[in-house]
C-alpha cells in the first residue's frame, strides 16, 4: 500500500509538472498576436509614408521615422524566441520575412536622405509585403488556435489522468480503511478471545493454586481430626525456636499429651468409635487451645500443644487444666465413655543453641514416660535428672538385649510345699540377670523393660526352656512354674512354644505350671482365652498369679480358665498381726475348695505365718521361710531320692 501511495504520488507531481509545461505553451503561443502588432506596425509606417507623399510636407518625415523606429523594434523582436522558429517552420515565412528587412533595412538608412521617388517605390515594396505578411499572421493567429486546442485536449487528458490518480489514490485509501477495520475487527475478535484464553487460563491457575492449596493443607493437617500435623507442628517449633529476635527471648513450652488405654477403647468398641472419640478429643483440644499458640496430632493417640511465654508453673497448670478437659465423659454414638491422658511438659529459652526441635521432643517425651508410670496426676514437667535416667535406661535396654540374644539370663528357683505333708511339691522359675557391672538386676525391672522393647517373647521363652531342661534332670517328677507374660499369651504359636519347649526337654505337661497375671483379663482377648484353654487340654496348669492385687473380681474366676489361685504375698504379710487378712486368706481359701482350685500362698516368711496358713486349709506354700530362690545348682537335694520334709526346713 505505502509502495503504491510513494508511486502515485510521483506520478502526480508528473502530471502537475506536465500540466504547467502545457500552460506554458499556451501563454507563449501569443506568438500570433505578436506578429500582427508587428503587421499593424508595418501598416502605420505604410500610412504615415502615404500621408507624407500625399501632403509633401518635410514634418511628415519624421512621423515615418518615429514609426519606422517602432516597427523596427517589433521586427527585432519577430528575430529571436519561439516568434523566429514559428516563421521558419511556416512555408514562404522566410522570403517574406526577409524582404520585408530588405526594405526596412533600405528605409531606416535612407530615410532622411531618399527621394519622393525612392520613397513612393520602398512604400509600394512595402505595399506588396503588407499582403503575404498579414496572410503570416493569420497564419499565426490559425496555428496559435490549433496549438491551443491541442495543448486544451492533452490538459484535458492530463485531468482525466490527475482525475484517475485521485480516485485510484481514493480508492487505495478506502481500501485502506476496510483493511483497517477488517484488521481492527480481526484484532478484537482476537482481543476477545486472548480474552477468553486468558480467564480461561486465570481459572485454570485459580484451580492449580486451590489445588496447591488444598494439597499444602492436606500436607499439614490430620485427615481425621483436621488438626494440624506433625510436619507443621514441626515446622512452626522450628520457627518459634530459631526465629526469635537477638534480645528478646521467649520460653517456648511443649506439651506431649497421651491418651491412656485408648487401644482397648479401640479394641472393645471399635476403630469408629475410636475415631470418633478422637475428633471429640481434637475439638476439645481446638477449643481449650486459645491460649495455645498451636495444637496437633502427632498421630495415633497422641497430641502436641506448643505454648509461648508461659514460666513452667502456668504450663504445669495449663496442662492439668487440659487434662481435667480431655478428661470430662464423652458422648459417643449413645454411649457416654471417659478417657484419660497423660502429659510430659519440656521447657526451653528461645533461641537457643543447645536445645533443637528433637532435644524439646526427647524431653517432652521422657516426661510424659514418667506422666505416666510415676505422677499422681499424669503431669510431669521435664527435669535434667530424667534425662540421666533415662539414658541410663537405654543403656540398660541395650544391655538387656545383648544378656537375651547371649542367653545370660539365668533362672532360680524357689521351692513350693504341700502344706499338710511338707513334701515338695514343686518350685517356680525365677529370672535373673547379673549385669556385668551394676550386679543383680531386679526382675521386676527387666521384664516390664523386655516387654516394652519387645523382647519379652525371646526372654519368657528363654526361661521356659531353661526351666524345663532343669525340671527334665530331676529323679522325681515334681512341678515346675514358669511365669509368663500377658504379651506372651497374644502369640498364636504361643502353645506350639511350650509344646516344643517340653517336648525337647521330655518333660510330662502335668508337670509344668504357668503363671499369669489377672491382666490377661483385662484386654478380654478371645485369643488369649484360647491359648489357655489350649494349654490346659495338652495337660498344662495354669495358675493365676498374685492373685488379690489388680482387677481381682468374681468374673475373673468364672472367665479365667484356670487350676490354681496363687495368693500375693502382700495379703500374708499381716496375717498374723491383723484379724481382717486373716479373714481374707480363709475367704480366698473357702473360695479354692468351692471352685476346686488349688490354692498356693507365697511369700511365708515367718512361722507363724505358716502356721495360720496351714490351719485354714490352704494347698501349697512359698516363701523365705522354706527357701529363697537358688540357682540350680544349688537345688540338689531335688536331684536326689530324698524327700523334702517340713521339719528339716523350720
Ligand atoms: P512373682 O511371680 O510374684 O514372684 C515371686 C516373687 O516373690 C519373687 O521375686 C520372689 O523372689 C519373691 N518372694 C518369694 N518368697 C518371698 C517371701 O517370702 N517374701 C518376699 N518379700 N518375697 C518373696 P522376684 O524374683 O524378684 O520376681 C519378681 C517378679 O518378677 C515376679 O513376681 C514375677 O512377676 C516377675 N518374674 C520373675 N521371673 C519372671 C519370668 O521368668 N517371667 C515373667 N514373666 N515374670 C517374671
Ligand atoms: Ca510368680
Ligand atoms: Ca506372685
Amino acid at each position: 500500500m505505502i509502495a503504491l501511495f510513494v508511486g502515485a504520488t510521483i506520478y502526480l507531481s508528473y502530471t502537475v509538472g506536465e500540466r504547467q509545461a502545457v500552460l506554458r505553451d499556451v501563454v507563449h503561443h501569443n506568438d500570433a498576436w505578436a506578429l500582427s502588432q508587428t503587421v499593424q506596425e508595418f501598416l502605420r509606417v505604410g500610412e504615415a509614408i502615404s500621408i507624407h507623399l500625399l501632403s509633401d510636407q518635410p514634418t511628415s518625415r519624421s512621423n515615418i521615422r518615429l514609426r519606422l523606429d517602432i516597427a523596427i523594434s517589433r521586427l527585432s523582436a519577430l528575430r529571436e524566441g519561439s516568434l523566429r522558429s514559428f516563421l521558419e517552420d511556416m512555408p514562404n515565412g522566410q522570403i517574406t520575412f526577409a524582404d520585408l528587412e530588405s526594405v526596412v533595412a533600405e528605409l531606416d538608412e535612407t530615410l532622411e536622405t531618399m527621394s519622393e521617388q525612392e520613397l513612393s517605390q520602398d512604400f509600394a515594396r512595402l505595399s506588396a509585403l503588407m499582403g503575404p505578411i498579414t496572410g503570416l499572421s493569420s497564419q499565426a493567429i490559425q496555428q496559435s488556435f490549433t496549438s491551443v486546442d491541442e495543448n486544451l485536449k492533452s490538459l484535458e487528458r492530463l485531468h482525466l489522468t490527475f482525475g484517475a490518480v485521485v480516485a485510484f489514490l481514493i480508492l487505495c485509501w478506502c481500501g485502506l480503511i476496510l483493511i483497517l477495520i477488517r484488521q481492527n475487527r480481526l484484532l478484537n475478535l482476537e482481543q476477545g478471545q486472548s480474552m477468553i484464553l486468558n480467564e480461561d487460563l486465570h481459572a485454570a491457575g485459580k484451580e492449580l493454586r486451590d489445588k496447591n492449596r488444598s494439597l499444602e493443607y492436606a500436607a499439614n493437617h490430620d485427615s481425621l481430626t483436621d488438626l494440624p500435623n506433625r510436619t507443621l507442628f514441626w515446622n512452626e517449633l522450628e520457627a518459634v525456636i530459631r526465629s526469635s529476635r537477638v534480645g528478646e527471648e521467649i520460653t517456648v513450652s511443649l506439651l506431649l499429651i497421651d491418651l491412656d488405654e485408648f487401644k482397648s477403647i479401640n479394641d472393645t468398641l471399635g476403630h469408629d468409635f475410636g475415631d470418633m472419640m478422637l475428633q471429640q478429643v481434637s475439638e476439645r483440644l481446638r477449643q481449650f487451645g486459645v491460649k495455645a499458640h498451636i495444637f496437633c496430632r502427632l498421630g495415633g493417640d497422641e497430641f502436641a500443644c506448643l505454648l509461648l511465654h508461659n514460666n513452667a508453673e502456668d504450663s504445669v497448670t495449663y496442662a492439668r487444666d487440659l487434662r481435667a478437659e480431655i478428661a470430662a465423659p464423652y458422648q459417643i454414638f449413645g454411649r457416654q465413655v471417659q478417657i484419660d491422658c497423660s502429659i510430659g511438659v519440656a521447657m526451653t529459652q528461645a533461641p537457643s543453641e543447645e536445645v533443637g526441635v528433637p532435644m524439646l521432643f526427647k524431653r517432652a517425651d521422657i516426661a510424659l514416660y514418667r506422666a505416666k508410670i510415676t505422677h499422681q496426676d499424669r503431669v510431669c514437667l521435664f527435669e535434667p535428672f530424667m534425662q540421666r535416667e533415662y539414658d541410663e535406661r537405654k543403656a540398660l535396654e541395650a544391655d538387656l538385649r545383648v544378656a537375651i540374644t547371649e542367653r545370660l539370663i539365668d533362672v532360680a528357683y524357689q521351692i513350693q510345699l504341700d502344706v499338710q505333708s511338707a513334701e515338695l511339691r514343686g518350685v517356680e522359675a525365677l529370672a535373673r540377670w547379673t549385669h556385668p557391672t551394676r550386679g543383680p538386676i531386679s526382675p521386676a525391672v527387666f521384664i516390664p523393660l523386655a516387654e516394652e522393647i519387645g523382647l519379652i517373647e525371646e526372654l519368657g521363652l528363654l526361661i521356659l526352656t531353661k526351666a524345663c531342661m532343669e525340671a527334665s534332670t530331676w529323679h522325681r517328677p515334681l512341678m515346675v512354674a514358669v511365669n509368663v507374660s500377658s504379651l506372651q499369651l497374644r502369640s498364636p504359636d504361643f502353645v506350639h512354644t511350650v509344646q516344643d519347649a517340653l517336648q525337647t526337654a521330655g518333660v510330662d505337661p502335668r508337670r509344668l505350671e504357668l503363671e499369669i497375671t489377672e491382666t490377661v483379663l483385662l484386654e478380654k482377648r478371645d485369643d488369649v482365652f484360647q491359648v489357655l484353654h489350649e494349654l490346659r487340654r495338652v495337660g498344662v496348669t495354669v495358675a493365676l498369679d498374685d492373685f488379690g492385687t489388680g482387677y481381682s473380681s468374681l468374673a475373673v474366676l468364672r472367665d479365667i480358665p484356670f487350676d490354681t489361685i496363687k495368693l500375693d504375698k502382700t495379703f500374708v504379710r499381716d496375717i498374723a498381726l491383723d484379724r481382717k487378712s486373716q479373714g481374707l486368706l480363709e475367704l480366698v481359701s473357702d473360695l479354692g475348695k468351692l471352685l476346686e482350685k488349688e490354692v498356693i500362698v507365697e511369700g511365708i516368711e515367718t512361722a507363724e505365718q505358716h502356721a495360720i496358713v496351714r490351719h485354714l486349709g490352704c494347698n501349697t506354700v512359698q516363701g523365705f521361710l522354706f527357701g529363697h530362690p537358688v540357682s540350680a545348682s544349688d537345688l540338689g537335694a531335688l536331684r536326689s531320692n530324698s524327700a523334702f520334709k517340713m521339719e528339716s526346713l523350720t
